[in-house]
């Protein structure tokens, strides 16, 4: 049965090689945006060890954990191989910290988006700019958003083609693949962080919650995403009479 399993993974893994080399070969510029989470270890091996031409960032946003960092360190080491690593615009950060304050995404869903978009998405803009295709490790069973995403999609906001070869891979796929080669892996999803963000947005999740429930807790789950893939966010739910903010609860959240 194990075997089974393992032959199975190979081929998804053989498909996503194929996938990703016919990629390369129509659009001739990829680049792969590097979240550093468990999906990200599936995709630097691929990428690193199959299809070296197709050039790899990661956004590091100033509110890394440490152990992502560590992270980072390893995979440069182990394949040999510089990632790039692009940060927010220095002025643009000051000036979003002089008038929100060093942790006011708590304070509403605009300032968060803000935040997002100051921290990750310009510095993503930037690192994709010039290239036919960028590159994402998003799963469809990851969230209700991220379930109709397409495998090769035309990104309109980015004017690019955007490649998910991941999307019908599984969390127990991802992991055996990772397992199977001992590739190394964010220590935080040791405990119960199965997806990892910035330290003051993402938190352990408790049994029985969803995979990206530790994201962004304190909003609804249609608004969880960061703004890379706006396809991605649903429509969110009207403010409930008893005056929550835009379905934000009130006050700073404990992580
Ligand atoms: S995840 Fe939080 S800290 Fe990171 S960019 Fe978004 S709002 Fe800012």
């Amino acid at each position: 049965m194990a075997e089974v399993a393992a032959l199975e993974l190979e081929e998804k893994a053989a498909a996503v090689r194929a996938q990703l080399a016919a990629a390369l070969a129509r659009h001739r510029r990829l680049v792969y945006s590097n979240s550093l989470g468990a999906e990200a270890m599936v995709l630097t091996d691929i990428i690193a060890t199959h299809l070296p031409q197709i050039d790899m960032f990661s956004i590091d946003t100033g509110r890394l954990y440490e152990e992502t960092h560590e992270l980072l360190e390893k995979l440069q080491r182990r394949y040999r191989r510089t990632i790039r690593v692009v940060y927010p615009d220095a002025a643009s950060l000051e000036r979003l910290v002089a008038q929100q304050g060093v942790n006011g995404f708590y304070h509403s869903l605009e300032a968060r988006l803000e935040c997002c978009r100051i921290r990750k998405v310009e510095p993503f803009r930037r690192a994709i700019a010039g290239y036919g295709g960028w590159i994402t490790g998003l799963r469809r069973e990851q969230s209700a958003g991220r379930a109709a995403g397409k495998a090769v999609e035309w990104d309109a906001e980015h004017g690019l083609y955007k490649i998910s070869p991941l999307l019908e891979w599984t969390e127990a796929e991802v992991w055996q693949y990772i397992r199977a080669r001992r590739l190394p892996y964010n220590r935080l999803h040791d405990r119960e962080f199965p997806s990892i963000g910035c330290a003051p947005c993402t938190r352990a999740i408790q049994p029985g919650e969803s995979r990206r429930a530790g994201r962004w807790w304190w909003e609804q789950p249609e608004t969880r995403e960061c703004g890379l893939h706006p396809g991605a966010l649903l429509q969110p739910r009207q403010p409930e009479a008893r005056g929550s903010d835009y379905g934000l609860s009130t006050g700073i959240p404990a992580p």
